[in-house]
């Protein structure tokens, strides 16, 4: 039996602990990143790496010292470092500092339907019926977690007392992460749903809406955001992340595989500024800023790691974007010396433009 670790992110290791446990095999939990993580990775990763590569780098570290000898992780392809970095942060763990851990990487299916099948009979010790049934608990359980988030977004900025509906939803994460089959994540879903819509609010209040835009693993990993999300909802606005990853799952692994295109309106609304793939989400970011615009919202918060090619091209362009459509966007560049309080700050003065935005626009129509 392998001893198994994947990376961190969000509350996705919920599903894949339901999954690899399932199959037979150990899982090591990689622990929620901290700052020690992050020392660690930054300590063993070239400079010029970008943040999502020293955060995964120092959780692999760390969960290698839990015991973990092996590393389950994705790939990827095109212009992005992305496709490399797991391969590089192989050879730092093999080569550099001696380890003796294995690195499972899946590629894209549409590339490697034959190397999945070859990881996939080496790790799954159940049969295929059970496999698939497996396949689907997990399914139900990040389909589940990503309901409840998006719920939570839109009880936060209304609650009266401040903290409830983060308190509630880590409740919520629990029990699915306790339950053992579809039928009870979809009781506690359900249960848990209620619980939230029963939360004291104010219903006067007319948030700001926010949309958050960014690199997919800034985006998803609160840690690495900094917490944006609960942040912006605590200051009192709705905001809406572009990426959750079962519609990223869709997106690049299901609809992929069969060569299927997808996110046609994210990617036809960011032609006209950035017609060609720059890699990682820089195109999607520049198409959901304009999308986040025509529905209507009052701004957008990009998310960029520092050294991350994709999301710097995508900031070049976005002054232009928010000059023809209107709409403020803040770009947060995140790197190891980005704080929290100064986060905040930045966030709060937005908010704050936003909310005058709105009042002059409303007096303007009136
Ligand atoms: S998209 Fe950017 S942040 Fe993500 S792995 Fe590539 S370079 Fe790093």
């Amino acid at each position: 039996m392998m001893k198994i670790t994947f990376p961190h992110m969000g509350t996705s290791w919920i599903g894949f602990k339901t999954l690899l446990e399932g199959i037979g095999q150990e899982v090591v939990l990689p622990p929620p990143p901290t700052k020690h993580t992050l020392d660690l990775g930054t300590k063993y990763a070239p400079e010029f790496a970008c943040l999502p590569f020293k955060v995964l780098l120092g959780t692999y570290l760390e969960a290698v010292e839990l015991g973990a000898d092996t590393i389950v992780s994705s790939g990827g392809v095109g212009p992005c470092r992305a496709g490399y970095y797991t391969k590089l942060q192989q050879r730092i763990l093999q080569e550099q500092l001696g380890y003796d851990i294995r690195v499972i990487t899946f590629e894209p299916l549409r590339r490697n339907w034959i190397g999945t099948y070859r990881i996939l009979r080496d790790l799954v010790k159940v049969s295929f019926r059970e496999f698939l049934g497996l396949v689907w608990l997990t399914w139900q359980k990040l389909l589940a977690l990503d309901a409840l988030e998006r719920e939570s977004y839109r009880i936060r900025p209304l609650e009266i007392e401040t903290g409830t509906t983060s308190r509630l939803l880590t409740n919520a994460f629990a029990d699915i992460d306790n339950a053992d089959s579809v039928k009870e994540v979809k009781a506690a879903t359900t249960a848990n749903l209620e619980t939230m819509r029963n939360i004291a609010v104010d219903p006067e209040r007319k948030p700001l809406r926010v949309g958050i835009i960014g690199e997919i693993y800034v985006v998803l990993e609160p840690f690495v955001n900094l917490d944006v999300v609960e942040t912006l909802g605590h200051m009192g606005v709705y905001v809406d992340k572009s990426i959750f990853l079962t519609d990223w799952t869709i997106e690049n692994t299901v609809l992929d595989a069969f060569r299927v295109e997808g996110e046609m309106n994210i990617k036809d609304a960011a032609r006209p500024y950035l017609p060609e793939l720059v890699g990682g989400h820089g195109q999607n970011s520049i198409g959901e800023t304009i999308l986040y615009a025509k529905r209507g919202f009052d701004g957008v918060v990009q998310l960029a790691p520092f050294t991350c090619i994709p999301e710097i091209v995508a900031k070049s362009i976005i002054p232009k974007v928010s000059k023809d459509y209107n709409l403020p966007v803040l770009t947060l560049m995140l790197d190891e010396q980005t704080g929290k309080a100064g986060t905040s700050t930045r966030l709060e003065a937005f908010v704050d433009l936003l909310a005058m935005r709105r009042e002059r626009l409303r007096g303007e129509s009136a």
